[in-house]
């Protein structure tokens, strides 16, 4: 990890989670109190239906908050969706946008996660931007290039607040068990950083680069010394206040 980036741990819930899964995040809370403070900042992305509840209870243990996906519009006729301005009223501090699963089961493209972070940035939210090769384009040796495309299409030129996070997600590691050697995850993770130096110069040497794809317990510290991970996105070992502790405690 970069030693000046202070890392960032997220959980994506998905859609997973009623009221009952929030003595989870009190369990985590109460772990969290238990030991020192933790060494990165700690993001949870539930469901909307809990984020304005989460977001109150959380924020006394350092626990902050996000939203899963936003709209790229403020407001309007958009039945089902929900504002970037929404997700920050209802106290989140993150977004994701541009999540694999938005991309294939919406068909969103990069010019859209771009609008979405534009609308998170403009609500004051910090866009999580994810970005990742399938399959089939690492097999066919363009996965650098699959991602230098998303990056270019998906990251605005201009940002407000806080700026941006990167989530590299390779799409055939998201839920599999399965993850890329810590080689592909350094070599990954130094071409977007060069990307994002080339592009943005010291802003782009200051933004955090999370990795995200079946990071569990086991696996974390691994993943989390390689240069330039800052930290995790983390979806199934999310759920549980135990291995996301875990998680944590691997920083
Ligand atoms: C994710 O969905 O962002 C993710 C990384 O999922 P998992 O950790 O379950 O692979």
């Amino acid at each position: 990890m970069t030693a000046e980036i202070t890392p960032l741990i997220a959980g994506n819930w998905k859609m997973n989670g009623t009221s009952v899964a929030l003595a989870e995040v009190r369990n985590l809370a109460a772990r969290l109190a238990e030991g020192g403070p933790p060494r990165c900042t700690i993001v949870i992305c539930p469901p909307a239906t809990l984020l304005e509840r989460l977001s109150e209870f959380a924020a006394p243990a350092g626990i902050v908050t996000g939203g899963q996906d936003c709209h790229p519009a403020l407001s309007g006729a958009h039945t089902g969706d929900i504002s970037a301005q929404m997700l920050a009223d209802a106290g989140a501090q993150y977004t994701i946008v541009g999540h694999s699963e938005r991309r294939t089961n919406h068909r969103e493209t990069d010019e859209l996660v771009r609008l979405k972070a534009l609308a998170a940035m403009a609500a004051n939210l910090i866009p999580i931007i994810c970005v990742g090769e399938t399959e089939a384009d690492r097999d066919a040796g363009r996965a650098e290039s699959v991602v230098a495309s998303q990056l270019a299409g998906s990251i605005p030129d201009e940002w407000a607040g806080q700026g941006i996070v990167i989530a590299y997600e390779p799409v055939w590691a998201i839920g599999t068990g399965r993850t890329p050697t810590a080689a592909d995850i350094e070599q990954m993770h130094n071409a977007i950083r060069r990307d994002l130096v080339t592009r943005f110069g010291d802003r782009g040497a200051a933004t955090r680069i999370l990795y995200g794809g079946s990071m569990k317990p086991s696996n974390a510290a691994e993943i989390l010394r390689i240069e330039n991970v800052n930290g995790g996105l983390v979806g199934g070992a999310s759920l549980l206040a135990n291995d996301f502790h875990a998680i944590i405690s691997a920083v």
